[in-house]
């Protein structure tokens, strides 16, 4: 999956959430979240975050990877 991380705060381009053929990006009050359920890792949306938000999973900057959990934790709420 795509995690979405810090840099999107209080940002919300949603510029990804035009490109991501499948929707699974999700607007949350502060940030967006990918649902890691539903994407298909085609990477569509990396590269147009104009502020540097979003890696692959195993890309992730150190600093960065407790967003993976963050971004899962983001879909299991009722
Ligand atoms: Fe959507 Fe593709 Fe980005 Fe996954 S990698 S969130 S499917 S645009």
């Amino acid at each position: 999956t795509y995690v979405i991380g810090e840099p999107c705060i209080d940002v919300l381009d949603r510029g990804c959430v035009d490109e991501c053929p499948v929707d699974c990006i999700y607007e949350g009050s502060r940030a967006l979240y990918i649902n890691p359920d539903e994407c298909i890792d085609c990477g569509a949306c990396e590269p147009v975050c104009p502020v540097t938000a979003i890696y692959y999973e195993d890309d992730l900057p150190g600093e960065l990877e407790p967003y993976l959990e963050d971004n899962a934790r983001f879909f299991d709420e009722p």
